[in-house]
């Protein structure tokens, strides 16, 4: 269960403050017990002393005769003290001769009984004084005459009992005391956990604050305490964060500088690889066309090898300047209506050779014909999607094309598909192969040729258009689809 530190904090102060109040209501408890016994024993062993020979005359001179004045002497010591419970004279053999109680009741002996108190059979003939305080304070004085002879002995019994009232009292003044402290306590202990808590949770919030993305957030505690240091080190953690934040900003404002350097140099330099290389390709034509006299097989054969490459080499800087205009340029769309049936049997006419090598089989299922949008663009996302169809085809294989409207959300769409059986592409690479330069396997661009742009031109050109490309792929049978808003004219 989850509990608030707020809660554990004012548990633990809860219990140590009890802890400490209980153990306090203890001692003093103990304390005072043994305090108030001292005192009684203290107070009861001077009144024997002061009493014990008045006692012990009186009893000599007038119990037998003048009974009432013996009495009265008695009970004028008895006043003395408050914890007296009763005063006995009882013989050396043990026989009660006198029960101060017993006479104050009416009752009057008929035969003096003995005394059944252990302590007092044990120690009445003893010539000094004993004490025992057991379950109530016992003292037997000796009692010796004026010729100096022991035949009685003065038993006196006090009362113990106000120790356990004065234990009450002690009980219940800690108790009282105990509740007020803990209701202090409690106050005290709310009063503290709030202003640890409050600084955590000051703390806490800017913590999340910056977790969303404020990181200018500045926290002030003046406590002089850990929480100032906690407080001082977060804002030197937010500083630094700070600080990481603008090297970041101007390490991406950097790099980007040099990306666009870099599209720059590309684009300049494919150009200028152009211009030699259509010029190239225009006298390789010139030459072909035996428009500078007659060729041999050979000769007409290397022509051919030369006029191939050199269309591969134009196809790439085109692709490569293609990417570099895009990136510093944008896309420049300018919308027509054109069939795309056309389009699609141009681009196939340019791979009858690489087909016939495989033998593919094309099968188109054409629904729609015209399309309105950047003729251009779409005719390399096309070529690019074709080319990739067939270059990626296991021969006798089928390199199915298909066109149609589909509906999404209210929105018509024109969907282009192919699909190919060839190597497949994994599954955690169908987004990435859109990006630039990226391609599945390295050594498929040595078998296969490509420098990785294609897909990501599509990419381009058909977002331009505000629809989507994508690809899909299952058992070696792969699917590239691209689709565009509909528009009517
Ligand atoms: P290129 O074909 O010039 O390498 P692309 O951008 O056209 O560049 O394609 C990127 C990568 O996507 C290819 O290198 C290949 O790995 C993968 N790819 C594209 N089309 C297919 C396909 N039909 N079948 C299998 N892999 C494909």
């Amino acid at each position: 269960m989850k509990m608030p530190f707020r809660t554990k904090l004012i548990g633990a102060l809860f219990i140590i403050i009890l802890t400490v109040f209980t153990g306090m209501g203890i001692y003093m408890t103990l304390y005072r017990i043994k305090e108030v016994r001292s005192e009684i024993v203290g107070n009861a062993r001077m009144f024997v002393t002061l009493t014990s020979d008045k006692i012990g005359d009186a009893f000599l001179r007038y119990f037998k005769t003048a009974f009432f004045k013996f009495r009265a002497i008695i009970l004028e010591q008895r006043g003395l003290n408050t914890d007296l419970e009763n005063i006995q004279i009882i013989d050396l053999t043990g026989r009660i001769q006198y029960d101060m109680a017993q006479y104050e009741k009416g009752i009057f002996f008929a035969e003096n009984p003995y005394s059944t108190d252990p302590f007092v059979l044990q120690n009445i003939k003893k010539m000094e004084m004993n004490i025992n305080a057991d379950d109530h304070l016992c003292i037997i004085v000796p009692y010796v005459d004026e010729y100096g002879v022991h035949n009685y002995s003065i038993v006196y019994h006090f009362s113990l009992k106000r120790i356990s009232k004065e234990v009450s009292n002690v009980v219940k003044g800690s108790i009282a005391m105990g509740l007020s402290m803990l209701l202090l306590s409690v106050v005290l202990a709310v009063i503290a956990s709030n202003r640890i808590t409050g600084h955590l949770a000051v703390v806490s919030k800017a913590a999340k604050e910056i977790a969303e993305g404020d990181f200018n957030k500045v926290i002030t505690i003046k406590t002089g305490d850990e929480f100032e240091d906690l407080a001082n080190a977060f804002n030197y953690m937010t500083e630094k964060i700070r600080e990481d934040i603008r090297e970041l900003n101007n390490l991406i404002k950097e790099l980007e500088r040099r990306d666009t350097q870099k599209t720059q140099f590309l684009a300049n330099i494919s150009h200028e690889l152009r211009t030699p290389l259509t010029v190239s390709i225009g006298y390789v034509d010139y030459l072909k066309k035996e428009k500078m006299g007659p060729l041999n097989e050979d000769q007409k054969h290397s022509l051919e090898i030369i006029s191939r490459n050199l269309e591969r080499l134009n196809k790439e800087i085109h692709s490569l300047l293609l990417v570099s205009r895009f990136t510093l340029e944008g896309v420049k769309l300018s919308y027509e209506i054109f069939d795309i049936s056309d389009a699609i049997e141009n681009i196939l006419n340019n791979f009858v050779p690489e087909m016939k090598l495989k033998r593919l089989v094309v099968k188109k299922d054409i629904r729609v014909r015209l399309v309105y949008a950047d003729k251009e663009g779409i005719n390399t996302v096309l070529e690019n999607l074709i080319s990739n169809g067939i270059k990626f085809s296991e021969p006798d294989t089928n390199l199915e094309i298909k066109t149609c409207i589909i509906n999404e959300n209210n929105q018509e769409y024109f969907q282009f598909k192919i699909s190919n059986h060839g190597i497949g592409i994994p599954e955690d690479q169908l987004e990435k192969i859109f990006e630039p330069f990226y391609q599945v396997d390295a050594t498929t661009s040595r078998r296969y040729g490509g420098i990785g742009l294609g897909l990501s031109i599509a990419r381009n050109i058909i977002e331009a258009h505000q629809g989507k490309i994508w690809a899909e792929s299952r058992g070696g049978v792969t699917c590239f689809y691209f689709k565009i808003p509909n528009r009517r004219v």
